[in-house]
This record gives C-alpha cells, structure tokens and sequence, in this order.
C-alpha cells in the first residue's frame, strides 16, 4: 500500500538565476543583524544577488589572527577560489560589533570574543583595522582588479544596527581600499 505522508519537497517561488552576481560578501554567520545586513545590502549598496561567505568572524576569519592558522589559511584558501571560479569583480566585508559610543557588550563578535576573551570592544575594533590591513593583501594577490568596499555593523544602544564605513587602513603599500 502506497504511503500517504511523504514528505514532498518545497518548491521556491524563485528561479535559479543563470547568472552569477560577480559579487562577495564576507560577513559573520552571527543571526542577531542578518536582517539588518540584508537591508544594507539591498537598499544602500543596490546588491540583491551575491555569493556569500559568511563564516564566524566574518573578514576576521580571512586573517592570521584566525583561531589556528589552518583556519585562517583554509578560508584565505576557499575565498581565492570563490573569487576565481566565480568570477569575482566585487567583494563587500562587513565586520560587527557593539557602537563603541553606548552599544551592547554581547554584540561582540563571538569569534573575536574568543581569540580576544579579555579585549575591550575598542581593542576589538582595532584588531578589526589590523585584519583589514592583511585581507585586502591577500584579496589583491588573488585579484588586483577587484573592487573591495569595507564596513562594521555595529549594533546601538537602541538596538538599531548602523553599518559605518571603515576608515582606509594604513597600508604600507599605500593603497586605497577601492
Ligand atoms: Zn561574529
């Protein structure tokens, strides 16, 4: 006799879209602003389809500050071949935190939290500006062409997620992030 409950699979009302976005977001697999982040993509930066890299730490995870060094170098490995196979032209990194001006403390990045448990969220956000130094290197090596646009979600004290631009980092190379 022929089983009434199987399961039946959900069919999406969205097509696959044939062609790829050209596009890489980096960001943290944190839930808590994903909301927040798909609205700043969408309705400040215009981009709706994208390849998504969103792993613990976010940008972070691309970095020797990495937990191990074979994280940092499996991800800095897995990004390359994003950008290659995919045909990157546009990469978008988003780190997160508290607004140092009066956000939460638990909306540190847990990732952060662990490589830095005693860090101050300042101390934080300028470990992020480190990283940033040695991602868009690595970025660049895979890719000099690419467009690379950098923020941090930081989350308020209203709990309203802001995504401020980072400041362009002193690289010794004297480059600009763009
Ligand atoms: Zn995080």
């Amino acid at each position: 006799m022929e089983r009434t409950d199987t399961p039946q699979p959900f069919i999406s009302k969205s097509y696959w879209n044939a062609h790829r976005p050209h596009v890489l977001v980096v960001a943290c697999s944190d839930g808590r602003y994903q909301k927040a982040l798909d609205d700043f993509l969408q309705t400040s930066l215009g981009i709706t389809d994208y390849d998504r890299m969103y792993v613990a730490g976010g940008p972070g995870a691309l970095a020797s500050s990495s937990l191990s060094f074979f994280r940092g170098e499996q991800f800095r490995q897995d990004t390359a071949f994003l950008i290659d196979r995919h045909g990157i032209e546009r990469v978008v990194l988003i780190f997160h935190g508290p607004l140092l001006d009066g956000g939460p403390r638990d909306a540190v990045c847990a990732d952060y939290d662990r490589k830095m448990p005693y860090a101050s969220p300042a101390e934080i956000h300028a470990q992020h500006q480190k990283d940033l130094v040695e991602v868009l290197r690595g970025m660049r090596r895979a890719k000099s062409s690419l467009s690379i646009e950098v923020f941090r979600a930081e989350v308020r004290g209203d709990h309203r997620v802001q995504f401020t631009p980072l400041a362009e980092p002193d690289d010794q190379y004297g480059r600009g992030i763009a």
